[in-house]
């Protein structure tokens, strides 16, 4: 049985050292990513925590 699911594309986020695959709102931007997510793309940077900036 040859039932295959469409093939999403995969990257492997250089943080945490895990693939991840495509998502819909990275449809514009997929050359682009290259982290997992939010967390990982901050965690690229050992700045300390004390100038986060604030968004308001
Ligand atoms: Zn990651």
């Amino acid at each position: 049985m040859t039932h295959q699911k469409p093939h999403l594309p995969e990257k492997i986020c250089p943080v945490c050292k895990r693939p991840f695959a495509w998502r819909k709102k990275w449809r514009h931007a997929w050359e682009q990513v290259v982290y997992c997510s939010r967390d990982c793309a901050g965690r690229k940077r050992k700045a300390p925590p004390r100038s986060e900036p604030v968004a308001s």
